[in-house]
């Protein structure tokens, strides 16, 4: 199967054409946020893509263009319960991810990280398929070294109410390579950091939808803490290229790898941007600040620099002016909605 792959697949670094073709192609967390995006993408490729989702977070407008694609087909299923599948590659996304989403059944977060792994796990090893596994940035916790390099450990505590998450993910890593290690499978493991654009959930409460809706209906910029700390925002598209780099690549290079801008900006910064480019009223609100919010978070990716070829090309302006229509259509559609609910 390795073989095989290597060989369908071309990585021509003078011009980043980086291809994944003709294969069957298992995508959990598929009508999510970055699971959708991955969806169109395979199948542009020409490959035949099952998306597979509980739609505990997914939504079904996030693949209602992909549907009539006789290559695309969708499973409601819970990874947390096995599932046999013919397929050549694993994509595991499946797992709630902004914090509100994830903290309001933590004990659901932490068994989809941990028993939906197994099972996906489960079934690379059964089918001899190469299977990447979405972890975080979250695993460095509050990062005591900046920016992040995938060396550094982390600084998670265990008992926390972002522990369900961080930690799920971090022993989703463990069991990814202790099957590698105990089984051989060819594991893919990429640390994604802040991502953003369209198909993000309106309503999950992460801070780019958050600030881009106010923004967009002029209503105050909710600011947890004092907007000092810092992320670093990736668009979607630039994220979705590392992710087909690193699925491509050698399989002697198994990560885990940091997939992310490195552009570091504090929230204040954000705020402004996003301020500007929609041309908003908007004023800021100061609320306190969530438990083990981390202060900073950048990735540091030369390893993805040297060992993909990849780095991003989208900056937060133009990536924000890709992505406030996209909510701007929402926000016109749910009014419409409640207009018609009102007359009835
Ligand atoms: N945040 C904020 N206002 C919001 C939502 C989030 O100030 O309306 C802050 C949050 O406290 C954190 C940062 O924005 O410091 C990023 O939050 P998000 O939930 O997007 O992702 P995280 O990186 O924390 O997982």
């Amino acid at each position: 199967m390795i073989t095989a792959y290597s060989k369908e697949t071309t990585l021509k670094k003078e011009n980043k054409k980086i291809m994944i073709t003709n294969k069957k192609i298992l995508v959990t967390g598929g009508a999510g946020f970055l699971g959708s995006h991955l969806c169109k993408k395979l199948l542009d490729m020409n490959n035949e893509v099952i998306c597979l989702d509980n739609f505990y977070t997914g939504r079904a407008e996030n693949i209602n263009k992909l549907v009539n694609n006789d290559n695309f087909h969708v499973i409601k299923h819970d990874i947390t319960h096995p599932i046999d599948l013919d397929i050549d590659m694993i994509f595991n996304f499946a797992c709630p991810a902004s914090p509100p989403h994830y903290q309001k059944d933590p004990i659901f977060t932490t068994k989809t990280s941990f028993l939906g792994t197994l099972n996906m796990l489960e079934l690379a090893k059964k089918k001899n398929a190469r299977i990447m596994q979405a972890s975080t940035s979250e695993v460095y916790g509050d990062p005591k070294e900046h920016p992040q390099k995938e060396s550094y450990q982390g600084n998670v505590n265990p008992t926390g109410i972002r522990a369900c998450y961080d930690e799920g993910k971090r022993a989703a890593e463990s069991l990814s390579f202790d099957f590698h290690r105990k089984h051989g499978v060819d594991i893919k493991v990429i640390r994604i950091f802040n991502t953003y654009g369209p198909h993000m959930d309106p309503k999950d409460g992460r801070v780019v939808s958050n600030f881009i809706t106010q923004a967009l209906a002029n209503e105050p910029i909710t600011m947890y803490g004092d907007g000092k700390q810092t992320r670093s925002f990736c668009y979607v598209d630039d994220l979705i290229n590392g992710i087909i780099a690193m699925m491509s690549s050698s399989s002697d290079f198994v990560g885990p790898v940091n997939l992310g801008n490195p552009t570091e900006f504090n929230l204040l910064e954000l705020a402004q941007q996003i301020i500007e480019s929609t041309g908003s009223s908007s004023e800021i609100s100061f609320l306190p600040l969530p438990k083990d919010d981390p202060t900073r978070r950048q990735p540091d990716i030369s390893l993805a620099k040297e060992k993909l070829n990849w780095e991003p090309t989208i900056d937060l302006k133009t990536g924000i002016a890709l992505t406030a229509p996209y909510f701007k259509a929402l926000m016109k559609k749910e009014k419409a909605a409640q207009a018609i609910q009102a007359q009835m």
